[in-house]
C-alpha cells in the first residue's frame, strides 16, 4: 500500500465520521453540529455544481433553433373543454365594439391626421396590456399616383428575442374612393375593410392578456407578432406598384433583418411560422375557404374550433355547427397583404370572406352593416386558434 492510498483511507474514514457517526465522537456539541453542517454544505455544493453543468448542456441542445424544421413540426395543444370555456369567456363583445372598433371607424388615408389618430389608438390599446408588447412604427415614403406619401405600419411583438413568430395581421388604412365631379364627397369608412379585423386583433390580445404574459415568462420557442399594415389599398387602379405599400415594404425589410440577431443565414422572414391575415370580416353569414395546401392543417384547426365552440354552446346566432369555415369550396385567390410574404415562401393562412361582401369598396361598408354576434363568434374561434398554436 502506498502513502497516497493510506492518506485516501484516512480521509475516507474521517468523512464517514463527519457524515454518519458524528454523534458518537467525544467533541463539544456545538463543534459537532458545525462539522455536520459543513459536511452537508460541501455535498450540496458538489451536487449543485454537477446539476448546473448538466442543465446547461441540456439547454444548449434544446435551444439551437432550426426555424424551418421547427415550424413544419409544430404541433398545436389540445385544450380541454373547461380550458376552452375559460379562454373564450375573456372575449368581451362590448369592449371589442366600443373601445377597439369605434375609434377606427374614421377616414384613415395614408399620411393623414385620421391615419395618425388610428395608429395612436392602436398603440394606446396595446400599451394598456400587462403582457408588455414591444411596439414599433415602421414609417417610410413611397411614390404613389397621388404623389410622395408617408406610410406607417404598426408592429408589435410579444417577445422579440424568441426564435419563431406566429404573425397576425390586418390593414388599418381606408380606401380613397374616386370623387364624382359635382357630387358631395362622402367618407369611405371601410368597416369590414379592415376596421373590424383590426378591432378583433386588439380584442384577441386583450382577452388573452394574462395568458400571453405567462407565455412570455415561459421562454417559449414561438411568440406572437401583430402587424397593422398601412397602404394596402390602391390610390387609383390596383396594380403591382399601386397597392400593398406597407406589406411590400415590410416583407423586404424582414427579408434583410438577420434573425436570431447575428444570424448569417436566417432572417425575420424565416422566423415567421405562419402569416395569418384577417380581411373583409363583419358581415353576417361569412364564408372562409382554404387558400393554400401547405397551411391546410391550420385551416383545419379553424374548422375544428368553430365546431367545438358550437357544440359547447359558446357561439350565438350560429344555428349549424359548421357555418363559416369550409374546406370543400374554393372561389379563387384574393390579392392582399399576404402576397409579398407568400412570394418569399412564408406560409400563409388567409382568413378573408369570399365571395367579397356586396358592399365591398362602396360607401355602404359601414358599421350598421356589421353583425356583432358574427364578429364575436369569429373572435372566439381565433382565441381558440391562438391558444392552441401558442399552447396558452
Ligand atoms: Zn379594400
Amino acid at each position: 500500500m502506498s502513502k497516497s492510498s493510506r492518506r485516501y483511507k484516512a480521509a475516507a474514514i474521517s468523512k464517514v465520521s463527519v457524515l454518519g457517526r458524528c454523534d458518537h465522537v467525544r467533541m463539544p456539541r456545538v463543534r459537532v453540529l458545525m462539522l455536520c453542517l459543513f459536511g452537508v454544505l460541501v455535498i450540496a455544493m458538489i451536487l449543485g455544481f454537477y446539476l448546473a453543468n448538466d442543465t446547461t448542456s441540456a439547454n444548449i441542445q434544446v435551444h439551437v433553433p432550426d426555424l424551418t424544421r421547427d415550424k413544419l413540426s409544430h404541433k398545436p395543444s389540445k385544450p380541454t373543454s373547461a380550458q376552452i370555456r375559460r379562454l373564450v369567456s375573456q372575449v368581451n363583445g362590448q369592449r371589442l365594439w366600443y373601445s377597439h372598433l369605434r375609434p377606427i371607424l374614421i377616414e384613415r388615408l395614408p399620411g393623414t391626421k385620421g391615419s395618425q389618430a388610428v395608429r395612436e389608438h392602436i398603440i394606446s390599446q396595446l400599451s394598456l396590456l400587462s403582457a408588455g408588447w414591444s411596439v414599433e412604427v415602421d414609417s417610410f415614403t413611397s411614390p404613389t399616383p397621388h404623389g410622395q406619401i408617408t406610410f406607417s405600419n404598426v408592429l408589435a411583438v410579444l417577445d422579440p428575442s424568441v426564435p419563431r413568430r406566429l404573425l397576425l395581421a390586418c390593414h388599418y388604412d381606408s380606401k380613397a374612393l374616386p370623387v364624382t365631379p359635382g357630387a358631395l364627397r362622402r367618407v369611405f369608412l371601410g368597416a369590414s375593410d379592415s376596421a373590424v379585423p383590426c378591432a378583433m386583433i386588439l380584442e384577441l390580445v386583450t382577452a388573452l392578456d394574462v395568458h400571453l404574459r405567462v407565455h412570455k415568462q415561459q421562454s417559449s420557442q414561438v411568440t406572437l407578432q401583430l402587424v397593422f399594415f398601412d397602404g394596402e389599398e390602391a390610390f387609383e387602379e390596383w396594380t403591382p406598384t399601386d397597392s400593398l405599400y406597407g406589406s411590400r415594404h415590410l416583407a423586404e425589410l424582414m427579408s434583410q433583418t438577420p434573425h436570431p440577431p447575428g444570424s448569417t443565414h436566417t432572417t425575420l422572414l424565416e422566423a415567421v411560422d405562419l402569416f395569418v391575415l384577417l380581411g373583409l370580416i363583419g358581415a353576417p353569414d361569412p364564408l372562409f375557404v382554404n387558400h393554400f395546401d401547405n397551411t391546410a392543417r391550420w385551416f383545419d384547426r379553424l374548422i375544428s374550433a368553430e365546431k367545438r365552440l358550437h357544440k359547447l354552446g359558446l357561439l350565438s346566432s350560429h344555428p349549424v355547427e359548421q357555418s363559416y369555415f369550409k374546406k370543400d369550396v374554393y372561389l379563387g385567390p384574393v390579392e392582399d397583404d399576404h402576397m409579398p410574404f407568400l412570394q418569399r415562401g412564408v406560409p400563409v393562412l388567409h382568413v378573408i370572406a369570399t365571395p367579397l361582401p356586396s358592399f365591398w369598396h362602396t360607401l355602404e361598408d359601414t358599421e350598421d352593416k356589421m353583425h356583432a354576434p358574427t364578429v364575436e363568434n369569429l373572435t372566439k374561434i381565433l382565441v381558440v386558434f391562438l391558444a392552441e398554436y401558442l399552447k396558452l
